[in-house]
């Protein structure tokens, strides 16, 4: 039986420890973070996350913790709007993992990577493994001690988004601004949330003009938002980021294997990051349960399964069209920070 040892115990690490355990393996989980230290944000798990989910008898559970978005004829929602407390905590159920512990280099033999050190509480040692996976998330130690190369391009907009313990009317909303940006909004039954695009100003000037001209500019350009947003009454509530979208040409290399935000990233407009994540778990639990002792054709299959449903999703990202295209001028009522 090969041994695994997963590098970050995030959603897509958890996913994939619970899903080996289901097939009767034992997988070292080790994490950085302590136990429940999470960031909260607005989230929506797509459908591309339910069959694994649906493999660890989930799927019910997280659709009755959340709202769903969209249903279909036959009841099935696109995606999923919940707090991502309710997911981890879900997926981590029975799942040992080593918190405190944090990956800091790779062991090798021969060319191949034969298992890692971690540093802990009690010092450094090293974890032997046949395979280790990274998932350790978009900046990835592991990638890049594994020497996997990642090509992380920046969008042209960065975005703002807010945080309300508001409960609204709706699990969804979607916008877009003249210049092609977009503006979102999500509810879930404890609370809601937004973004929007805009220009790349660096934090301070995007929080500058204060947070009554931001809920006064948000409600007038998206109108279903006016509840969600008039629970923002702090600059804590407002989060900028500069997004960049990332994308391995290899993921894996004899012994590592990169899986979830690790192995790609995509910008926010798709809302497919967490979905492609556990559906990388999936396949990667089901190549190494029928690949047994065979680390390399484990990941050759897994990379000849994902392939086909992650690199669409790569060249398909509408935040490189909006990079191949250049920004038109806002019109002033759509500028943040207001001109002038
Ligand atoms: C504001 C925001 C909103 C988002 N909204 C959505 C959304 O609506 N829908 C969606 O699909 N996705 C969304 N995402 C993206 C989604 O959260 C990620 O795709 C998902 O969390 C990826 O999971 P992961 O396990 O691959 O990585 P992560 O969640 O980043 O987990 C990586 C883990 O590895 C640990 N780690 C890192 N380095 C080490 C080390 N050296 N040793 C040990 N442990 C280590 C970290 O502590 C962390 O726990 C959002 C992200 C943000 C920031």
């Amino acid at each position: 039986m090969t041994r695994t040892v997963i590098v970050g115990g995030g959603m897509v690490g958890l996913t994939l420890a619970r899903l080996l355990r289901a097939r009767g393996h034992d997988p070292v989980v080790l994490e950085r973070m302590p136990p429940g230290a999470y960031q909260r944000r607005p989230f929506m798990l797509g459908f591309q996350g339910f069959p694994a989910l649906e493999d660890l008898g989930l799927l019910g559970r997280v659709r009755a913790a959340g709202w769903d978005i969209a249903p279909g004829p036959d009841g099935v929602p696109v995606a999923i709007c919940l707090e991502v407390g309710h997911l981890l905590a879900a997926l981590g159920e029975g799942v040992p993992v080593r918190h405190g512990v944090t990956v800091t280099a790779l062991a090798r033999e021969g060319g191949r990577v034969t298992g890692v050190v971690a540093e802990g509480p009690d010092g450094a040692a090293p974890v032997p493994a046949d395979l280790v996976v990274a998932c350790d998330g978009v900046r990835s130690p592991v990638r890049a001690m594994a020497g996997l190369e990642a090509e992380v391009s920046s969008l042209a907009d960065a975005t703002l988004t807010f945080m309300s313990p508001r409960v609204i009317d709706r699990s969804f909303s979607m916008r877009y601004l003249s210049d092609g940006g977009q503006m979102g909004l999500l509810g879930w039954p404890e609370g809601s949330a937004g973004w929007r695009t805009i220009d790349r100003v660096g934090r301070e000037a995007a929080l500058a003009p204060g947070v009554a001209a931001f809920r006064e500019s948000f409600a007038r350009l998206m109108p279903e938002a006016a509840e969600a947003v008039a629970g923002v009454t702090s600059v804590d509530q407002l989060l900028y980021q500069e997004p960049a979208v990332l994308r391995a040409a290899r993921w894996w290399a004899p012994g590592v294997v990169l899986i979830g935000d690790a192995a790609h990233f995509f910008g926010p407009e798709t809302g497919v990051g967490a979905a492609l994540g556990l559906g990388d778990a999936h396949a990667l639990a089901e190549a190494i349960a029928s690949h047994p002792g065979d680390p390399d054709g484990a990941c050759a299959a897994y990379e000849a399964w994902r392939a086909p449903v992650i690199r669409p999703y790569e060249a398909a990202d509408p935040a490189a069209g909006r990079m191949a295209v250049p920004n038109v001028e806002r019109p002033p009522e759509e500028r943040w920070p207001p001109a002038g």
